[in-house]
């Protein structure tokens, strides 16, 4: 949803095209001709790249696209909680790779912890993230006609804009993998 795969991951440039493979149509070669696809041959491989550079000619495909989307996150700061009962709040750096946790009880804050993670767990960090599949839901999730209950709320710090998810009474499908991920690198609750 976030994952933009036109955007050239070599140059940034967004003028790129798919690339198309197999034999040509009359069609094929005048969409080729006049720039809009690239042609790619009659041989389709296994791990053909899909999409073209026009500015800089580089050549990648949309699992790749992925992995560098995932890459460019710097940090997520994460909160889970509702008016009465337990809200957390965690914030992970990962370019000083610092974590910071506050536990509140009814709006009062009880508990904050601090520590530095190893340059091994914030590696593995993203690659948990890319399987909770993070980038893809969706910006707010809600569920009509409750009104006290569960908010949750993930910033994703980015090189660039930062992304805001998030919902109330209402999950992506990741939801509880997401919290066992972010309990897991803090060390604390975390749901
Ligand atoms: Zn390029």
């Amino acid at each position: 949803m976030v994952i933009n795969y036109k955007k050239c991951p070599k140059c940034s440039s967004k003028n790129a095209i798919p690339i198309v493979y197999g034999l040509p149509s009359p069609e094929l070669f005048e969409k080729a001709e006049a720039g809009k696809v690239k042609l790619g041959g009659c041989c389709v491989g296994e791990n053909d790249p899909e999409i073209y550079c026009k500015d800089c000619e580089y050549e990648w495909d949309k699992e790749q696209a992925v992995d560098i989307a995932y890459q460019k996150i710097k940090g997520i700061k994460a909160f889970v909680g509702g008016y009465f009962g337990a809200s957390y709040l965690v914030e992970i750096d990962l370019a000083s790779r610092k974590v910071n946790w506050i536990h509140w009880e009814e709006g009062k804050q009880i508990a904050t912890y601090q520590k530095t993670i190893t340059i091994k767990t914030a590696e593995s960090f993203i690659d948990q993230l890319k399987s909770a599949k993070l980038l893809e839901w969706k910006f707010k999730y809600e569920a009509p006609n409750v009104c006290d209950g569960t908010g949750w709320s993930v910033e994703i710090i980015r090189e660039g804009r930062n992304l805001v998810k998030s919902g109330s009474n209402a999950f992506p499908n990741e939801w509880d993998a997401f919290c066992s991920i972010i309990g897991k690198v803090v060390n604390r609750k975390f749901k």
